[in-house]
């Protein structure tokens, strides 16, 4: 299976997509993660991300499209992926769909998940991630049993940079705009499903797997 997860930020691509590891076995493909760990790292392109990341704009296109080609050369894709994050633009959607060509290996699916714009402000401004184990949690839908402190490993619970209120803000408006027209983009090439993402977790991972087969 080689497919791109699309969906407004918070609408819990990032958290499918590390259930349907396990059960395809098969890796997610974060370009968020890439970059964030680019920026922790205080690489050249990590201090050029970071700025527009903190603003809640888009890296260019060149950049991204750059790192998903190298990490998609890598033997661990060979199986198939899980994109989560990209493509975010027509020109990133295109570029990808070239490289695929070109290698005889195109998109599988596309699968959308759908959240009400009013529910993704509290998902996002109520996110939390354990430093240490990446486990995620929500401060107002699965809180940790202690405050600040990982469940499953007593790591530091962390909140994102870009997960404040006015970045949020502008991150929702950059997804409208820019790549909420990708669902078009699929649906026209045929391989777009999507799934609502609002209620229990393990339900929503039980209609991706019936939508994905
Ligand atoms: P995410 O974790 O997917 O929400 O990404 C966090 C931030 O990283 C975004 O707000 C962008 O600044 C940047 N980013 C991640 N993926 C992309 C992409 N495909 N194109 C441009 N910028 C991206």
């Amino acid at each position: 299976m080689r497919l791109v997860l699309l969906g407004a930020p918070g609408a819990g691509k990032g958290t499918q997509a590390k259930m349907l590891i396990d059960k395809y076995g098969i890796p997610q493909i974060s370009t968020g993660d890439i970059l964030r760990k680019a920026v922790a790292d205080g690489t050249p392109l990590g201090k050029e991300a970071k700025v527009i990341m903190d603003k809640g704009e888009l890296v260019t296109d060149e950049i991204v499209i750059g790192l998903v080609k190298e990490r998609l050369g890598q033997d661990d894709c060979k199986k198939g992926y899980i994109l989560d994050g990209f493509p975010r633009t027509t020109p990133q959607a295109e570029a990808l769909d070239a490289e695929l060509a070109a290698i005889n290996t195109p998109l599988t699916d596309a699968l959308s998940v759908d959240v009400p714009m009013d529910d993704l402000m509290k998902r996002l401004t109520g996110r939390r991630t354990c430093k240490s184990c990446q486990q995620m949690y929500n401060v107002h839908f699965s809180a940790p049993a202690k405050d600040g402190v990982c469940d499953k490993c007593s790591g530091e619970l962390m909140q994102r940079g870009d997960d404040t209120e006015d970045t949020i803000k502008n991150r929702l408006d950059v997804y409208e705009k820019s790549t909420a027209p990708l669902i078009d983009y699929y649906n026209g090439k045929g391989i777009l499903k999507s799934v609502e993402g609002t209620g229990n977790i393990d339900d929503i991972f039980n209609k991706v797997c019936s939508i994905l087969g």
